[in-house]
C-alpha cells in the first residue's frame, strides 16, 4: 500500500495597517500610562497591617477555642460529633464520666492546627456551642509540636476571648 506525502501549505499572518500603526504609535505603551495615571489620584486603599486592620466578618474561621458556661463549667458534653465531621482527622478526642457528679467530660481533647483546614465543620456540628473559631488569625508556631492544641490552651483561649466570641456570635444568630 502507497502513502503520499502532501506538503503542508505555508501559514501566511493577515496583514493589518490599524494594527501596523498601534504597535507604530505605541498605542498599547499610552493606553497603559492612562489607566496608570487614573488611578494615581484615586483615593488608597493600601491598609498599613498590623497597625491598621480590615474589618473581619463575625464568621471569620481562625483560631479554635473551646468555651465554657458562665458558671466556669466547660461546655462540651465529649458527643464526639467535631471530631467525626472533622474532614482532615485533625481532632482528637477521649471521654470519661467525672468523678464529681458523673458527667461526660472529655478527658483529652486536641486539634493539631497543622492538619486543620479552617473549614468550620466542627463549629457548626457542635450542639452546645463548646468548640468555636475565634477572630484570631496572627498567630504562629516556630515548631511543629507549637500549633497542636490541647484541651488546657484551647480552654485558655476561650476564656481570654470569650467577650469577642460571644458578640460575634450574636451578630451571627440572626442568619442561622
Ligand atoms: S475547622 Fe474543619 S478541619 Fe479544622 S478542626 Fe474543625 S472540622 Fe477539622
Ligand atoms: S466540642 Fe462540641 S461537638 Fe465536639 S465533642 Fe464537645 S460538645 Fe461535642
Amino acid at each position: 500500500m502507497s502513502t503520499s506525502l502532501v506538503a503542508p501549505k505555508s501559514v501566511v499572518a493577515p496583514f493589518s495597517l490599524g494594527d501596523f500603526f498601534k504597535s507604530f504609535l505605541l498605542f498599547e505603551l499610552v493606553k497603559g500610562m492612562a489607566l496608570t495615571g487614573r488611578y494615581t489620584f484615586r483615593r488608597k486603599i493600601t491598609v498599613q497591617f498590623p497597625e491598621e486592620k480590615t474589618p473581619l466578618s463575625p464568621r471569620f474561621r481562625g483560631l479554635h477555642a473551646q468555651r465554657r458556661y458562665e458558671n466556669g463549667e466547660e461546655r462540651c458534653i465529649a458527643c464526639k460529633l467535631c471530631e467525626a465531621v472533622c474532614p482532615a482527622l485533625a481532632i482528637t478526642i477521649e471521654a470519661g464520666q467525672r468523678q464529681d457528679d458523673g458527667s461526660r467530660r472529655t478527658t483529652r481533647y486536641d486539634i493539631d492546627l497543622t492538619k486543620c483546614i479552617f473549614c468550620g465543620f466542627c463549629e457548626e456540628a457542635c450542639p452546645v456551642d463548646a468548640i468555636v473559631e475565634t477572630h484570631i488569625l496572627e498567630y504562629h508556631g516556630e515548631k511543629r509540636g507549637d500549633l497542636y492544641f490541647t484541651k488546657e490552651m484551647l480552654l485558655a483561649v476561650g476564656d481570654r476571648y470569650e467577650p469577642e466570641i460571644a458578640k460575634a456570635k450574636a451578630a451571627d444568630a440572626p442568619y442561622r
